[in-house]
């Protein structure tokens, strides 16, 4: 039984990007924290509310080095715990949507250490959103489905069955799916999707550098290799691409992603 330690570790969802996307309990937790542990995806905007006598924590890619490991990790975090009252954990969009937040949380719970998740708002649905894009729409069906892209190799589960999700799912919202669109595009309409289907990527959602592609499903690909879209980006298939209102989607915020290294 490991002794009772005296902080508390908070989960806490940084949103895609633009800062007024942090919701008011991010914002508080941000402003009071003792330590921040932090990796790509999280713009320096939102960091600078951490009070400058907190300790900082980069556990994302650097150019020419590998992530911290994901023991180091949660090493990190029992250990920064066990030194003060509140520690953050920031995660780019929703801490337990491809975050592995969930992993973290079930150490910090094993090791006795007290641990709350603050959920936050994900890409997946701003990125498309600040194309004027909903997500759902009843005309579009009644299913979407939030999907990765990029899949360990080495993983226990077997990897994504795109065809089966081309007759299961209305609409698609894919993360990390930039270096395999060729193959998931070609998969979906193998699984009997039309290659008429809309669809879009958006790169750098909700930020400055937001780019996005709008094309057909049989098109998409190679229009995105046109228009050199790069990693962070999320593909959006399905009819709701079709109900797009331009004349709702935010402005960007002025702020720079900083861009982790995988494609995606
Ligand atoms: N927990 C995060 C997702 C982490 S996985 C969330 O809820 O949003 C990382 C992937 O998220 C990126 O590869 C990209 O596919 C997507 N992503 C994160 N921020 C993004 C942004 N601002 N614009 C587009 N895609 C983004």
């Amino acid at each position: 039984m490991t002794a009772t330690l005296p902080g508390k570790v908070y989960l806490v969802g940084a949103g895609p990007g633009d800062p007024d996307l942090l919701t008011l309990k991010a914002h508080r937790l941000l402003r009071r924290c003792d330590a921040v542990v932090y990796d790509s995806l999280v713009p320096r905007e939102v960091l600078a509310l951490v009070p400058a006598t907190a300790e900082r924590h980069f556990v994302g890619k650097r150019r020419g080095h590998h992530s911290v490991p994901q023991p180091s990790t949660n090493a990190v975090l029992v250990e920064l715990a066990g030194r003060h009252r509140c520690v953050v954990r920031l995660k780019g969009g929703d801490p337990f949507l491809f975050g592995r937040g969930g992993e973290e949380a079930a150490h910090l719970a094993r090791h006795g250490v007290p641990v709350e998740v603050v959920p936050g708002v994900t890409a997946g649905i701003a990125a498309p959103a600040y194309l004027g894009i909903p997500v759902t729409h009843r005309r579009a069906g009644s299913s979407v489905t939030f999907v990765t892209g990029h899949e360990e190799i080495d993983k226990a589960r077997p990897s994504v069955d795109w065809r089966g999700l081309a007759r299961s799912s209305d609409g698609l919202v894919i993360y990390m799916g930039l270096h395999n669109l060729a193959h998931i595009c070609e998969e979906l309409i193998a699984g009997g999707l039309d290659p008429a289907t809309p669809a879009a990527a958006v790169q750098q959602g909700t930020v400055r550098g937001q780019r996005s592609v709008i094309a057909e499903l049989g098109g998409l690909a190679r229009e995105v290799r046109l228009a050199e879209l790069a990693s962070p980006a999320i593909v959006v298939i399905g009819e709701m691409v079709n109900q797009r209102v331009p004349a709702c989607a935010p402005e960007p915020a002025a702020v720079e992603m900083p861009i982790p290294l995988r494609l995606g």
